[in-house]
């Protein structure tokens, strides 16, 4: 199983932090009134900090005695948290310092990661979400879970969450005043009142794809995708859906395409016969290229490539000098590799999420887990009316959107993205950045946390 350890260790000592100031101020209640009695039960030792200022928990981090504590816990909102994972990255010896387990009880406004840990644990994140999330704490189970390295203007962050831009962060950060009035409704007001006065950002969004993937069959339309050399293989759909031989949606291949032992270009069909593509795979057996001609290549990878491709990237990554290096990643300032797939134009909103909830009325990325290796790129393109926005924001709710045809959502390692103006926002893990070109690539399992 993905779980580390269900054993219970022999001593289990928390470094416990709190942020007075998160949410409207009750992370301090929250501890003492319903996280301490079930520690208590737990035989969980822990020591409670008060933060005392922003950036504190990244001081405590950076000269924390890493063999004195089994865990640090946050009672507070994402915020903290990426305080604290950001103190331990910066740290020489980040390799061990990342063995650290980290646990997050909602304690803040913005509870993201909360609601997703206690979404893939099958807990409850609406009603007693505090005992919820203690429960899932309690546990002991600890798992891997994927970080982003984020580079952006001047400065290098460690993200576990989001890299946002366009409507969304917008929405997120605009209404971040209205969060002790309305709490989670603060999302859908903002919404209504972004979508009225709707923004368009010109700019560039690159990706390097995962290669399980091949784009939904409505957005092909009228494309033509150059071929190679075929050979049989797995085509992974963007839900996840596993496509052997005969099927993809509602495109058919022919047989010669996936017996391998066709020496022709192959083509997949559509049922209703208005799609026509040409796929191949290249030379190098394992590697299924779609080449598009409008936006260029999307290489693609066996499922079996993947398990190789997450050791190669954290080998890579796991240097023993700091800092951490970003394999993937050439210097903001220089051209991406061919292999990125470049898009293009004006956007209502990008996204780059790792986690399957943004809030707790905000599933972005269903298909996310926590340690899967992967970066759901979500865009939306100018094009969408506001009415279908709308609609579309109503689906978030239950993660409906992934089937609008106005989302793309792609499973990428690393992305780049580029904004035209310096007009609007951009949030890591809900944080401003400045708007200015960023780009971030997956780190695979880095952080440990205890959930599910
Ligand atoms: P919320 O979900 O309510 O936003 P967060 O955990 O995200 O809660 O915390 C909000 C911000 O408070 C974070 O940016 C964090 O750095 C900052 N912070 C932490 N401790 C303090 C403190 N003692 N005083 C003021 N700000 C703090
Ligand atoms: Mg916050």
């Amino acid at each position: 199983t993905d779980a580390e350890s269900c054993d219970l260790p022999e001593l289990v000592k928390l470094l416990v932090l709190v942020n007075p100031h998160s949410g409207s101020g009750k992370a301090m209640e929250v501890f003492e009134n319903d996280v301490k009695v079930m520690l208590k039960e737990a035989d969980v030792q822990y020591k409670v900090i008060k933060t005392e200022y922003a950036g504190h928990a990244t001081e405590l981090m950076k000269t924390l005695r890493l063999s004195e504590w089994y865990g640090v816990l946050i009672v507070s909102g994402d915020g903290l948290l990426f305080e604290v994972v950001n103190g331990l990255m910066n740290r020489n010896d980040w390799i061990e310092a990342m063995e650290t387990n980290l646990g997050i009880v909602p304690g803040g406004s913005g509870n993201a990661l909360c609601c997703s840990i206690n979404y893939a644990a099958g807990e409850s994140f609406r009603k007693d979400f505090v005992l919820h999330s203690t429960f899932v704490l309690v546990k002991h189970k600890v798992l891997p879970m994927d970080l982003v390295v984020v580079e952006t203007k001047g400065s290098r962050l460690y993200s576990f969450l989001s890299v946002t831009w366009g409507i969304i962060s917008d929405i997120d950060y605009e209404s971040e005043k209205y969060r002790n009035l309305l709490g989670g409704a603060r999302f859908t007001v903002g919404a209504i009142k972004r979508i009225a006065s709707l923004r368009h950002y010109k700019g560039r969004v690159s990706f390097l794809p995962v290669t399980k993937y091949i784009p939904k069959c409505q957005r092909l339309k009228g494309r033509a995708f150059s071929v190679g050399q075929l050979r049989s293989f797995t085509l992974t759909h963007s839900e996840g859906r596993r496509y052997a031989n005969s099927q993809i949606g509602s495109l058919s291949m022919p047989e010669s395409m996936c017996n391998g032992n066709s020496s022709e270009p192959g083509r997949v069909n559509s049922e209703n016969n208005d799609v026509f593509h040409e796929c191949g795979v290249n030379s190098n057996d394992s590697i299924l290229s779609i080449n598009d001609a409008e936006s260029g290549c999307y290489p693609a990878f066996s499922d079996d490539d993947d398990d190789e491709i997450v050791r190669e990237i954290m080998t890579a990554v796991k240097q023993p000098d700091s800092p951490v290096p970003s394999p993937l990643l050439p210097a903001l300032n220089e051209p991406l590799p061919d292999s990125w797939v470049v898009l293009e134009g004006e956007f209502v909103t990008v996204c780059a999420v790792y986690q399957t909830h943004l809030g707790d009325d905000l599933l972005a990325s269903p298909q996310s887990r926590i340690n899967d290796g992967v970066i759901h790129l979500m865009v939306v393109r100018k094009g969408i009316s506001k009415n279908n926005l709308l609609k579309l924001f109503l689906e978030f709710e239950n993660g409906s959107h992934v089937d609008s045809p106005y989302v793309e959502l792609v499973p990428v390692l690393a992305f780049r993205i580029e904004p035209e103006s310096s007009k609007g926002n951009i949030m890591v893990d809900g944080e401003q950045v400045p708007v200015a070109p960023i780009q971030g690539q997956v780190l695979p399992g880095l952080a440990k946390i205890m959930a599910i």
